[in-house]
């Protein structure tokens, strides 16, 4: 008699493999993307992947305000140097945040920096395309 089997899917869990985007080093081994748009936001082995928890509102268009319903993510990469990106945009800093969001169709966030911290801008795996 076969099993059924049931596979545990935990809606906070990463839906990307992170070990198929990551090579040995942590380095992103595929090209960064827009999920809406074609925009190429980073070339590979740009940034490295790390956890750490932050709290990204709901993805929304630059000029909307931000919705207040967000989610705490994980999974994030890390750029440390902002001439790094192929192309990227940043929203208005709010409580020392700033947004990072598509150059292009300026959907976000797609990542955030603080700008206490200029050498750490964080990319959310779970908000971009890999390919
Ligand atoms: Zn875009």
């Amino acid at each position: 008699m076969a099993e059924a089997k049931v596979s545990k899917v935990d809606s906070t869990v990463s839906t990307v493999k992170l070990e198929e985007i990551s090579d040995d080093e942590g380095q992103n081994k595929t090209r960064i993307f827009c999920q809406r748009c074609p925009s190429l936001v980073l070339s590979s082995k740009q940034a490295k992947l790390i956890k750490k928890e932050f709290f990204l509102p709901n993805m929304f268009q630059k000029n909307d305000h931000a919705p207040l319903e967000g989610v705490t993510l994980n999974d994030f990469w890390l750029v440390t140097n902002m001439m790094t990106f192929d192309n990227v945009g940043f929203s208005k800093a709010v409580d020392n945040i700033m947004y990072l969001i598509c150059a292009d169709c300026e959907m976000g966030p797609i990542g955030w920096h603080s700008v206490d911290n200029k050498k750490a801008y964080y990319i959310a795996v779970d908000r971009v395309k890999h390919g």
